[in-house]
Order: C-alpha cells, then sequence, then structure tokens
C-alpha cells in the first residue's frame, strides 16, 4: 500500500466524521460482504421508554435500585430521573434501597441482595438460568425475580433510528448482506427486521454467542455502540464503534463513527474503494 493513499483515505474519512485507527480498513473495507449490526444504541437509538410494570410500587423501587448500578440503557431506562418523567411512575417513590452482592450478568441482566433477599433482574436467558418461569412476550423486557420466583415484568419501547432504512436499502443494493445480533428476544427483533428489511435477525444471543457469529463469517463488518460489543467487534475483518456524544476516546473499533449515524457505513466502504483505487 502506499502511505500516501492510505494518508488521504484517512483525511477523507476524518472530513466526513469517520476516524480512522486502523488503517488497515481502508484496503479491507472494499472486501466486505455481510454487515453484521447490533440492535441496542446502533439499529435503534439505544434510548428506551418503560411503558408498563406488572407489579408494586416496592417492587418496582426494588428493580430500580439493582438498576441503579447498571449501565446498560434498559437499566438507564429505569434511574429515578427517568421514572419521573412517566406519570403513572412519576409518584410512587423517591429513593432507592441499598443494594449488596451487585454482580452484572453480560447478555443476560443484575443480580444483587436488597434486605437480605437475593434478586435478579434481566432478560428470559437469566430466568432460564435461575429456574424462574416467566410469561412469554414479543416486547422488549427486564423480568424481576427473588431468588427463583418470577415477580414481575416490565416492558420497554424503543426507537429505530432516522435513516436506518435507507443505509439498509443502499447496502443491499451493493450486494451485502445486512444481519442484526441481539440479546433480545426474538419477537422483539422481528418487529425491528420488518421495520428497517435487514436480511437477516439473530437474537437471544450473549457477547459470546455474538462474537462466534462473526468470527465464522468472511469478510466481515460488525457495527456496535462498543460498550459491550467488543468482543464480537475484535471478531470481525474490520469493525466499527458507533460514537455518541463524549465517549468518543473509549470506544475500540477500527473505525469510529462520530455522531452516531449509520449513513456514514456507506461512505466508509467508498473511501476504502477510493483508496484501493489509488493504490493500484
Ligand atoms: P443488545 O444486543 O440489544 O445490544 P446487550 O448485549 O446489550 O443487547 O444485552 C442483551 C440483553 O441482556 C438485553 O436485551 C437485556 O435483555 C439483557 N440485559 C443486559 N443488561 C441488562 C440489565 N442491566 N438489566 C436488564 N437486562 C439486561
Ligand atoms: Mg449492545
Amino acid at each position: 500500500a502506499t502511505p500516501t493513499a492510505v494518508m488521504s483515505g484517512t483525511g477523507l474519512a476524518a472530513k466526513n466524521g469517520i476516524i480512522v485507527k486502523n488503517a488497515l480498513v481502508l484496503e479491507q473495507g472494499q472486501k466486505i460482504q455481510t454487515i453484521f449490526f447490533d440492535k441496542t444504541g446502533t439499529i435503534t437509538t439505544g434510548d428506551f421508554l418503560l411503558s408498563s410494570f406488572t407489579g408494586s410500587d416496592n417492587e418496582m423501587q426494588i428493580l430500580a435500585s439493582l438498576e441503579a448500578k447498571s449501565k446498560h440503557p434498559l437499566a438507564q431506562s429505569l434511574s429515578l430521573e427517568r421514572l419521573s418523567e412517566i406519570t403513572d411512575f412519576s409518584e410512587t417513590f423517591t429513593s432507592l434501597l441499598e443494594v449488596s452482592d451487585f454482580t452484572e450478568i453480560a447478555g443476560r441482566g443484575v443480580s444483587g441482595t436488597i434486605n437480605g433477599e437475593k434478586y435478579f433482574a434481566g432478560n428470559a436467558k437469566l430466568m432460564a438460568d435461575i429456574h424462574a418461569k416467566v410469561p412469554e412476550t414479543s416486547d422488549t423486557v427486564v423480568y424481576l425475580a427473588q431468588e427463583n420466583e418470577f415477580i414481575a415484568t416490565a416492558t420497554f419501547t424503543s426507537e429505530i433510528k432516522a435513516g436506518t432504512k435507507a443505509v439498509i436499502t443502499e447496502l443491499r443494493a451493493r450486494g451485502i448482506k445486512t444481519v442484526m445480533l441481539t440479546g433480545d428476544n426474538l419477537a422483539s427483533a422481528k418487529k425491528n427486521q420488518a421495520e428497517v428489511e435487514l436480511d437477516e435477525v439473530q437474537a437471544n444471543l450473549t457477547p459470546e454467542e455474538k462474537a462466534k457469529i462473526v468470527s465464522q463469517t468472511e469478510n466481515s463488518m460488525m457495527v456496535g455502540d462498543g460498550i459491550n460489543d467488543t468482543i464480537a467487534m475484535a471478531a470481525a475483518t474490520v469493525s466499527v464503534a458507533m460514537a455518541s456524544g463524549s465517549d468518543i476516546a473509549m470506544e475500540a473499533g477500527d473505525v469510529t463513527i462520530i455522531g452516531n449515524s449509520l449513513g456514514k457505513i456507506p461512505t466508509v466502504l467508498d473511501i476504502s474503494h477510493l483508496t484501493i483505487r489509488k493504490i493500484r
């Protein structure tokens, strides 16, 4: 590779809000055949809104207290501040309970002890792990259980990022297969898939399972928010992190996209093609 072509490719990318951290991307980008997208924060805005809770006020307080210790987008939507914005939940409680033995279980949820009782909050996989029987759902939910007894379901809505469908359509026109990988349940993921017309969706995945799928695919790109997708990103030929706000320096990935716009993915491919043309 001629250094000048690579340097001008990197410069062109930077002008487009794309930080190329690994210059090999400029050579490998034009080979990409499959693009994997994480769901939360990549296809969706990463902002969840609590729409219903089947338990009591006290159970909501227990759930919020557990989730206050997690940085997951679902957990953040249960902060006191966010709850206070929702009329149905705004006056139920104003403080959190003390949590000990807090544990975060990647791709599953959280656990902790409150007033001597052990609680779990997370998805169907976590509930299966602890042998708690839960109602089936086609929504994004967090189940709350005490020991191995299911207590209540919190249901959330989320929004697809503006312009996502156009990007998927554009990638398809270029002959690239698009796949969404998610830890969320299949029914919920399928609704998102239908909305933006992704070619494929794989759900109920742990971060490790996402990485395995990516590593088994040649000429792959993995696009994630870099928060809990780092191992899947490392398994891809090229990895792209969507940066929102101030955490740009922390982002993993060969490429970082400033401003969180998926519309920059085709631009990354274009710049790679241009760079390769100059090299040859
Ligand atoms: P995604 O593929 O949507 O980005 P993640 O890998 O971030 O998903 O998480 C996978 C799933 O694990 C989530 O959809 C959620 O069901 C569950 N989960 C992860 N962290 C938490 C948490 N703090 N509280 C409840 N559930 C969680
Ligand atoms: Mg994620």
